[in-house]
């Protein structure tokens, strides 16, 4: 399994077989460290058998993928579902998907935005729990955040760590030296937003002065 992703990263092989890419989607254990690579690899393991390119979410338990943005009604219980556009999957035998494949920007064939499923896959590949009791650790196995809570994090996330999606993908550096690009990055994104938040506050200091 590994050494066809290997494979893959180096060109001697132009895909990651289909069974294997399957397997990376849907069982957690496998191959965890692909998901950290590029935005490149994570999309052609999240591509099916007929091209498509869809959210394990979406995969495992909404094949349809009637629930989203467009299709909410007054009674839905959300209006914002966490898969904003519309499906185009293409299976292979019913017809051509209403959307032309690549039109949407930032967007997968199952409508959900790239960046939270890059993030999200990320997270659950790579992510473990270590019980304070048992000392049992262990990963998220089946569980999957829901897309409408997986927006919501992913959101959190962008704002608390002053970091972009694109920035968990190490690429070809060393998983060290990655680490060190990925922190820098954060303590200057974050800099920034104190910077700003500190200049805010001297203002509406001043302003309150003058009320006085
Ligand atoms: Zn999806």
């Amino acid at each position: 399994m590994n050494r066809s992703i290997e494979d893959y990263l180096e060109g001697s092989t132009k895909t990651v077989p289909f069974k294997y890419r399957r397997a990376v989607r849907h069982l957690q254990e496998v191959s965890p460290w692909s998901a950290g690579i590029s935005e490149e690899l994570t999309m052609h393991l999240l591509t099916t058998k007929f091209g498509n390119t869809v959210c394990p979410q979406h995969g495992e338990r909404d094949k349809s993928g009637t629930l989203c943005d467009p299709n909410v009604t007054e009674e839905s219980p959300y209006q914002v579902t966490g898969t904003p556009y519309e499906r185009v999957v293409f299976n292979g035998k019913k017809g051509i998907p209403s959307v032309t494949k690549g039109e949407r920007n930032g967007v997968l064939d199952c409508g959900c935005m790239e960046e939270d499923v890059f993030l999200d896959f990320f997270w659950w590949k790579m992510g473990s729990l270590k019980s304070p009791s048992s000392g049992v650790r262990e990963g998220w196995k089946s569980q999957r955040l829901d897309h409408r809570a997986r927006a919501f994090m992913v959101r959190e996330w962008k704002f608390r760590t002053g970091l972009e999606v694109a920035d968990i993908f190490r690429h070809n550096y060393h998983p060290l030296e990655a680490n060190v690009i990925r922190l820098t990055t954060q303590i200057n994104n974050l800099r920034r937003s104190l910077d700003k938040a500190e200049m805010k506050w001297k203002e509406e200091q001043k302003l309150s002065k003058r009320l006085y």
